[in-house]
């Protein structure tokens, strides 16, 4: 088509997904990966789960090997960081200072943690969102009993509590949501995780970070120091995170779990829609040749008639190969081959919306969650307890009158299979709820 190259950014779930999808679509020119990251391409869900507990090493979470990579013919761009594009031209900007102008861009750059001024240099302080990360806090469980504090009780704060006890450490999970992942999953839901994680010997508790206790000073959360004669000198160790309350929680180590934020700060383009994630159409595109996946994009799901965007492992690989599909779509069209072929009467290749039914799962202690649709911004939700002990639960969501998402709590995966299919397309809340109990009234085996 062209000798320009398609540049994918962001060699991670999706952008691994984007660069083989664009060879299976027929793209056969160049083709480059870009990511800031050290390591080939790795899965993220194990970090909090069997990475963290010690169960696996760091090569069993790799997503390909280097001699599957290699009929790719990639230029493979590790430790590279893009740090501009200018979108009308589709040229990439690299941290070295060389421009690539391509022939269309996939931006698979995801979301960073976030995490709170204070914590800048504390020693003893974590997130969890990298490879380097999870090996760091994986390092300093593994010395022996530790007072854990995990502040941020969404997702992965919960996971992360549940692996620490799991390995006997003292957990402390504390959050601004009255129960574990409500905002996510809805209270009753919320009620049945707290359940377990207090059986199991976590500490729960509801509140906002006011400070860090460290050997030297206390820093507040916006990162001032209370000690008039704060000094530069070996970082300090935390000690403690004080609430809002005044409350205070002893700690040898903190993980920061209080969400993240999209990598799109190296998009200054204003031709670009950088709020919350980058905006896309519904075929996955930003703008003329550009296209993005994962955990960064925000497009309009067609189904649901708004702007969604999920960082979920699933929706990684989904998006992924239909931004991929679509540009070479978009390319295809744009050429003269596309002009000859259709002089043959050849049908060029169309775009096509992305419409998945989304999904995530989340694994803590021995039980399984898993979602079909959207559960966050429900305004009604219905949570039936099916086994309180075995923690078995479902639970169905619903915007507007129409049903969207459902949950299931260990149950087995035949019933799972059945809720999907309640929630493939919004139907009305009372269709949805009859289909519900239909679906979980058999008898567990
Ligand atoms: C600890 C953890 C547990 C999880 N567990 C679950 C789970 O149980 N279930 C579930 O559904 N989902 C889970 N997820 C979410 C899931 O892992 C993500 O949805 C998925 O990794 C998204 O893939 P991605 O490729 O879009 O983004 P990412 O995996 O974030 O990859 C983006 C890559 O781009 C790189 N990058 C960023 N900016 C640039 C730049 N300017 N130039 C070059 N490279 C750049 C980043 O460093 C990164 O390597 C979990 C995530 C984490 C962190």
């Amino acid at each position: 088509m062209t000798n320009c190259p398609i540049a994918v950014v962001g060699a991670s779930a999706a952008g691994i997904t984007a660069a083989e999808a664009l060879r299976r679509a027929g793209w056969d020119g160049p083709l480059i990966l870009i990511g800031d990251e050290p390591h080939l391409p790795y899965d993220r869900p194990p970090l909090s789960k069997q990475l963290l507990h010690g169960a696996w090493e760091p090569a069993k979470l790799m997503l390909r090997t280097e001699e599957q990579l290699a009929p790719l013919g990639l230029d493979l761009r590790l430790g590279t960081r893009a740090t501009a594009l200018d979108a009308a031209t589709r040229t990439l900007t690299l941290d070295g200072g060389e421009h690539l102008a391509c022939a269309g861009v996939i931006i698979a750059t995801g979301v960073a943690a976030r995490t709170l001024p204070a914590a800048e240099g504390l020693t003893g302080v974590f997130t969890l969102r990298t490879l380097d990360d999870a090996l760091a806090l994986r390092d300093r469980l593994s010395g022996g009993p530790r007072r854990l504090v995990v502040v941020g009780n969404g997702v992965l704060g919960c996971e992360a509590a549940a692996v620490a006890r799991e390995l006997g450490h003292d957990v402390a999970l504390v959050g601004r949501e009255p129960v574990p992942m409500a905002a996510a999953v809805g209270a009753g839901i919320g009620e049945l995780l707290a359940e377990e994680h207090r059986a199991r010997g976590v500490r729960l508790l509801t509140g906002e970070v006011a400070a860090f206790e460290t050997t030297g000073n206390a820093t507040d959360a916006t990162g001032a120091t209370d000690a008039a004669d704060a000094t530069d000198g070996p970082a300090a160790q935390v000690t403690g995170v004080r609430l809002a309350d005044g409350t205070v929680l002893p700690a040898d180590l903190v993980l920061l779990a209080i969400g993240s934020e999209p990598a799109v700060g190296w998009l200054a383009d204003p031709a670009l829609d950088t709020t919350d994630g980058l905006g896309c159409d519904a075929y996955c595109a930003a703008a003329p040749g550009i296209y993005a996946a994962g955990d960064v994009a925000r497009w309009e799901h067609p189904v649901h008639g708004r702007p969604l965007r999920f960082e979920h492992r699933m929706n990684a690989t989904e998006q992924a190969m239909a931004a991929a599909r679509n540009l070479v779509a978009e390319l295809t069209a744009e050429t003269a081959e596309a002009a000859a072929e259709a002089a043959e009467g050849a049908e060029p290749p169309e775009r096509r919306p992305f419409a998945p039914v989304p999904y995530f799962w989340s694994d803590q202690y021995g039980l399984k969650l898993q979602a079909y649709g959207l559960t966050a911004g429900a305004d009604e939700v219905e949570t039936t307890v099916l086994d309180r002990d075995a923690r078995r639960a479902v639970a169905l969501y619903g915007r507007a009158g129409r049903a969207v998402g459902v949950l299931a709590c260990a149950l087995p995966p035949r019933q799972i299979r059945a809720l999907r299919a309640v929630v493939a397309t919004p139907v009305p809340w009372e269709e949805a709820r009859d289909r519900v109990r239909e679906a979980t009234a058999t008898a567990v085996g």
